[in-house]
Formats: structure tokens, sequence, C-alpha cells
């Protein structure tokens, strides 16, 4: 092709630089095109390169003769800086073209090449073209920095975000986040893990839910398939989305249990060692006496003496059965022997117990059941549940009553008879209405520990009555009495009524 005008000259190189420099990705593709624009015109023995990052001018040297040092360099390209337009220095090995790339008056490269010719051959006319070199780069140049900004960026947050997610997948705890659909936007390893059945997921929506409409998180236990979880929710409100934490507790809960167990048996030890101790020193102590003085005793002391030792003999008696009884239930061999019998005569024979007490301040009162009305029990073990409710009782009276008042009563349906207990004793918090039947436990409260007990008695009652399909359970008022309840079968159709008649 041949070139005719400077015109000519003029277009075809702009045309041939813009074509090299739409296609450069990286810095050295627009030098290279400026190399390349340039040796059209120049003969050009060696280059250098001068880029400006973060207010620094690092310099490049494409050979490593380059007759200038870099110091050298700096002075130039402060002079480049003063004039913003490219130069020609006549230097001992000839012509320095000092070519900066500008953007809005402000050098962002600067391009050095050694032209090894005279000055004088150097024509004017080149300088339109260095001067759209430099214009034209300096818009490449910026640009393409730019691009190299924003791919950095996303290349910063990708691995920021592949730092944080290794973080949250190393977390034992299930993370979530919830939008206001219900649904989940994020999940990590944990969480995958644990896979939450839909039993879980119910109660997460809830809670989720919650925390949408409170605007504030929720920490929380939940018990849901035998299993306990600790759930914590956090508010996010700059995204409008629900974040959860979520932990299985239930080897943690399982542990604290065996622990509250383990210290359960230790207390009990002492207890029952204690309690164990008290009636065989008064039989003890009892029995020495009478030994040592048989003689010289008159028969009223004899057999007031005699009276204690066969008290204490007795319930010393009733501790080791409580004892056996627990072993028993331990190995759950505790068995019943099951019998259909009415109701009626046990409670009366209760009745006439209790009547025996009143010169110690207990009134004892019963609405006996109808003759009819028949219960298939062991009646030995029913009559132990039936005593340890009335002794409790009168175990557990308000200091404040000058009398222990019980009353007995029996309601009965279709399936089923309650008998209900209740006293104007001293009440039982309402914290500790579902552990009264746990196996050692005693309310924390020094009207209970004034008095003796091993914590057992309610345990066995309970597990003597679900053997008998019933249930067992307790109302009560602090500081105004309890109410407790033996629910069982009936045996036959005898519906009569409610089933009782009064009784006195
Ligand atoms: P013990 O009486 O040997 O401590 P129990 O298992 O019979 O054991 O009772 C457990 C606990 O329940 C008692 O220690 C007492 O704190 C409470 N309790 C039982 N019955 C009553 C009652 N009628 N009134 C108040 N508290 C009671």
């Amino acid at each position: 092709m041949s070139v005719g005008t400077s015109i000519d000259r003029f277009l075809l190189t702009v045309s041939t630089f813009s074509r090299e420099l739409n296609t450069a990705r990286k810095l050295n593709e627009v030098f290279s095109a400026i190399n390349n624009v340039l040796k059209r015109f120049f003969e050009i023995s060696s280059t250098a390169l001068a880029i400006k990052k973060a207010d620094i001018w690092e310099m490049d040297f494409s050979e490593s003769d380059f007759p200038i040092s870099k110091e050298d360099l700096h002075t130039y390209i402060d002079l480049s800086s003063e004039r913003k337009a490219h130069s020609f220095y006549p230097i001992e090995e000839g012509i320095l073209l000092i070519l900066p790339s500008l953007k809005s008056g402000q050098l962002l490269t600067v391009f050095f090449a050694l032209i090894p010719q005279d000055e004088e051959e150097i024509r004017q006319e080149y300088d339109s073209i260095l001067n759209f070199i430099s214009f034209f780069s300096g818009i490449v140049i910026e640009n393409l920095q730019l691009y190299h900004e924003v791919v950095d960026q996303s290349a910063m947050q990708e691995a920021l975000k592949k730092y944080f997610l290794t973080i949250l997948d190393s977390i034992d705890e299930a993370i979530m986040v919830w939008n206001k659909d219900l649904e989940l936007s994020f999940v990590n390893q944990s969480y995958r893990q644990m896979d939450p059945p839909e039993s879980v997921l119910d109660i997460l929506k809830e809670i989720v839910q919650q925390t949408f409409e409170q605007k504030s998180g929720i920490p929380t236990e939940k018990e849901i398939d035998q299993a306990f979880y600790s759930i914590n929710s956090v508010w996010m409100e700059a995204e409008q989305e629900v974040l959860i934490r979520m932990e299985d507790i239930t080897r943690t809960k399982e542990l604290e249990r065996l622990k509250r167990i383990d210290q359960m048996k230790t207390e009990f030890i002492s207890n029952i060692s204690h309690e164990l101790r008290t009636p065989l020193a008064a039989v003890k102590a009892y029995s020495e006496t009478i030994n040592d003085s048989l003689d010289s005793m008159d028969t009223d002391t004899l057999r007031e003496f005699m009276g204690t030792v066969l008290e204490q003999s007795s319930h010393l008696e009733f501790l080791l059965d409580q004892l056996l009884d627990f072993s028993k239930l331990e190995s759950h061999s505790l068995q019943m022997e099951l019998h259909v019998q009415p109701l009626k005569p046990l409670l009366n024979q209760l009745s006439n117990t209790f009547k025996m007490e009143e010169s110690k301040g207990v009134r004892f009162s019963l609405e006996a059941p109808s003759d009819e009305m028949q219960v298939e029990i062991d009646a030995k073990r029913m009559t132990q549940v039936f005593n340890n409710i009335v002794q409790n009782a009168i175990k557990y009276r308000n200091p404040d009553h000058e009398t222990v008042d019980i009353q007995v009563a029996v309601t009965a349906d279709e399936q089923t008879v309650t008998i209900s207990f209740a006293d104007n004793g001293i009440g039982i918090p309402e914290d500790s209405l579902s552990k009264i039947f746990d196996k050692f436990y005693r309310v924390d409260s020094s009207l209970t520990y004034s008095v003796d007990g091993t914590g057992l008695g309610l345990t066995i009652c309970k597990e003597i009555v679900e053997g008998h399909q019933g249930r067992m359970w307790v109302e009560s008022v602090l500081g105004e009495g309890s109410t407790f309840f033996v629910q069982i079968p009936l045996k036959v159709d005898n519906n009569h009524g409610d089933g009782t008649s009064e009784d006195t």
C-alpha cells in the first residue's frame, strides 16, 4: 500500500494504532502498540518504561543496556510532567524520545525510546502523531487500570467470600439465613450434615416468624423428638432476614442429667445413712437401758420403752422396704399382683388408720366410693401409695395451722376412677411440681429439710400407679396446700351416679 500525503500517513497510523489498542488487555500490550507505531517513524535501539503506581514511579527496561540510569530517568519524568507533552532530548547515544501517556493532564506512564538519529532528521510533522499517541494511550491505560481494579476487586470479593465460607463451614453450629418468605437463603456445612427433620424445621420457622415480628433475636432451648437444641435467632435489620444458630445439645443435657443424678445419689447416701442411724440409735439406746435396768424398771416404763423400740424398728423396716422397692424399680422388677376388688374397703382401712392420729392434730375425712366400684389392684401396693401420700401430708404440715386437714375424695367416669388427697400443708413451689416424682428429689426449702426423708417415696408411688395402667399427678399452691391425684382404670361397668357415698 502506497502512502501518499502526510495526512494519509497520519490516518493510517492512527487507525492501525487504534486497532491494536482496542484488543489490548494488558499494559505491556499497550506499550508494544506504542513501540510498533513509533517504529514506523523512527529507528529505535532500546526502550524503557515508567509506570505510576500509587504515586510511585516504577521503571521497566526492555533492554539491560538502556543508556540512562533509573535516577536520571526520574529527572526526565519531572521535565515531562512540567511540559505535559512529548519531548526529544539529544544525548550522547542519539536522541531520547520521552512520550507520556496523559489523562486529564496527568501522567500515567512515560515511554522512553532511544533513537540513534540526528535531531535534524526528526521532522516537525511527527508532533501531531506523538500528541495523539500520548492522548489516546492515556485513555486506554486509564480504562485498563479501572478494568483491572474492578477485576481485582471482584477477585478480592470472591476470595473474601471463600474465606468467610470456610470459617462458617468449620463451625460446629448449624447456621442458616431465612428470608421473609420463610425460605432458606444460606446454610453452612453443619446444617447440611444435620439435615434437620420436618419437626425441627417447623419449630425453626416459628422462631423465624417471631423474630420477624419482634424485629429482635430470640435465644431458646427446645426439646424436639427426644433431642435438645439450643437455638439463637439474630435479626438482620439491613438485609431484612433472620440468621439462626442451632446446636444439638442432647449429649450436654444428658451429661447434665447424669451429673445431677450422681449428685443426688451422693446426697441420698448421706441422707439414708442419717435416716437409718436415727431409729437404730434409738433402738440401741432403749434396748441398752432396758437390759441394764430390767430388774429395777417398773412395768409402765418398760412398756413405754418397748413401745419406742417397736416404733423405731418399724420405721427402720419402712426405710429398708423403701430401699428394696427402689432397687426393684431400678432393675424393672417391681411386680404387681393384681386382683379385681372393691375400692371402698381399702379407703376405709386408710381412714381408720389415720383417724387414730386425731390426737396428733390430724383431721382425716373420706368421701368413700360406692360399694360396687371395683378396681383391679395390688391391694398391698396401692395401700402403700395411699399411706405414703397421707404420711407426706402429715410430714409436710404447715406450722401455722393447728391441724393437718386431709380430705380424700373419689370421682369416676366411664373408664377411670380418680382418688384425690387434698391437704392444707406447706404446698409445693411451681417449679418443683414436675420434679417431686423424680428419684431423690426433695424440695429445696428449710421447711422440707426440717423433715427427714429420702426423696424416694413418690418415685415408688408413681411407678406403682403406672404399674396399674394409671397415672399420678399433683396440684399445689405454695403456703396453702397440695392435692395429689391417683387415677386408675375402673374394672367393671358399675357406673352408678358419681359412684360415691358419704362415709363418716
Ligand atoms: P421424702 O418425703 O422422703 O422427701 P417423697 O418422694 O415422698 O420423698 O417426696 C418428695 C418431696 O416432695 C418431698 O421431699 C417434699 O419436698 C415434697 N412433698 C411431697 N408431698 C408433699 C406435701 N403433701 N406437701 C408439701 N410437699 C410435699
